[in-house]
């Protein structure tokens, strides 16, 4: 006899779901709530209870256009451009409270790694367990980051800088919204600027989306060199995506090896998709 059939896990079939939508929009489907289009009202019984929804102030949220520059940075949040050093940017971002994703973080995820390393990486935004611990990367896409780095570049993940587009968790893990990236975009180029990395690898569609203001779906984009804030950026499937899509580790296989050579760096013998 099989196992007795209850009624369909919710948390369970969000979650399906979540890695469906997710999925499309790696696959570049246009039309998910990603962008600032306005969404449609939900009926009465889905609005959100005002429980759960995050209370911060309108005036506490900073809808701007990105900064490009140093002096636009000054714009945004007059001093940020004078933090001289990732430590210096840490205690200027705070306790953040400047967007509506602050009320229900536990930690926010400002980065890790080598402040001066020549590769940084660029995800979209903390998951659960990076939420948990205040570090990006450290759940399953994160060790399988880990292990491109590892076994895929000969390097470790002391030797490289790990960062996000958004350094606090969106709820039930949603994409960021627009006036969360403008709020927190700043922090990003400022880590950049600081660490001035030879190459960026911009992991996902979000990221890659979001750093270059584009609508180019990321299975166009990877494997192709951009430039970002004078930084040649490589942009590439996100870990999450390969986790769903191994198949296509071999893609991000040929990625890697584009940014090991324009380190200079050699190509490690071993192949990170066994
Ligand atoms: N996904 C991201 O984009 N960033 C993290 O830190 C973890 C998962």
């Amino acid at each position: 006899m099989g196992a007795p059939q209850g009624p369909p896990d919710r948390a369970r079939l969000l979650a399906s779901l979540r890695d469906y939508v997710e999925q499309l929009r790696e696959e570049g489907m246009a039309g998910l709530p990603m962008t600032a289009a306005p969404r449609p009202a939900l009926p009465p019984s889905r609005v959100t209870p005002a429980a759960e929804t995050p209370q911060v102030p309108e005036s506490t949220v900073k809808a701007a256009p990105p900064p490009t520059s140093t002096g636009e940075l000054a714009l945004l949040y007059p001093g940020l451009e004078r933090c001289s050093d990732l430590t210096g940017l840490r205690e200027f971002i705070g306790d953040c409270r400047r967007c509506k994703l602050a009320p229900r973080r536990t930690n926010l995820v400002f980065g890790v790694g080598d402040p001066q390393a020549e590769l940084m990486f660029v995800g979209e935004a903390p998951g659960a367990d990076e939420d948990a611990r205040g570090e990006p990367f450290v759940g399953r896409a994160g060790q399988l980051l880990t292990d491109i780095i590892e076994r895929g570049m000969g390097m470790t993940r002391a030797q490289v800088y790990i960062c996000n587009v958004i350094k606090c968790r969106p709820p039930d893990n949603r994409n960021p919204e627009p006036d969360e990236v403008a709020a927190c975009e700043p922090f990003l180029f400022r880590q950049i600027d600081l660490v001035q990395p030879k190459v960026i690898v911009g992991l996902g569609t979000f990221a890659v989306q979001a750093l270059l203001k584009v609508k180019t779906p990321i299975s166009k984009l990877r494997g192709t060199w951009q430039s970002f804030r004078g930084v040649r950026m490589m942009p590439t499937f996100h870990p999450a995506y390969l986790l769903r899509n191994p198949a296509d580790k071999r893609l991000v296989w040929n990625d890697i090896q584009e940014v090991l050579k324009e380190l200079g760096r050699a190509i490690p013998r071993r192949d990170p998709r066994r």
